[in-house]
């Protein structure tokens, strides 16, 4: 999420993984009209495929540019930076980490 080139291994799993479970629409009728999802693969397969189908389209498409990395310590999460300051893939992620600096500036003995 530095802005540096994308893994090539990291690309061709993605590539593999999204091809190995082609997957299609299906209209139904019953009980009234409705689409439904099929495929191929089997289910392990088909939910890696649809998850790395997700990952080249976030990682190809406008949003790559707004990928950030979770600032929280411990936290591997990216989410996509909607506003200009936001650090944190959550309101519980961005709550635990103004506590643990509110902590560690505790501990440092500086106040609260
Ligand atoms: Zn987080």
């Amino acid at each position: 999420m530095d802005g540096g080139a994308l893994d090539p291994d990291l690309v061709a799993t993605l590539n593999r993984h999204a091809g190995h479970a082609p997957r299609w629409r299906e209209l139904r009728t019953t009980p009234e009209p409705h689409t439904t999802e099929r495929t191929a693969g089997r289910p392990v397969a088909a939910a890696l495929a649809e998850v790395a189908e997700n990952a080249v389209d976030l990682l190809g498409g406008p949003l790559r540019d707004r990928l950030r990395a979770c600032q929280r310590t411990g936290c591997l999460l990216y989410f996509i930076r909607d506003a200009s300051r936001r650090e944190w893939c959550s309101a519980g992620c961005g709550n635990r980490a103004r506590a643990a600096r509110h902590y560690a500036k505790v501990r440092r003995g500086s106040g609260g």
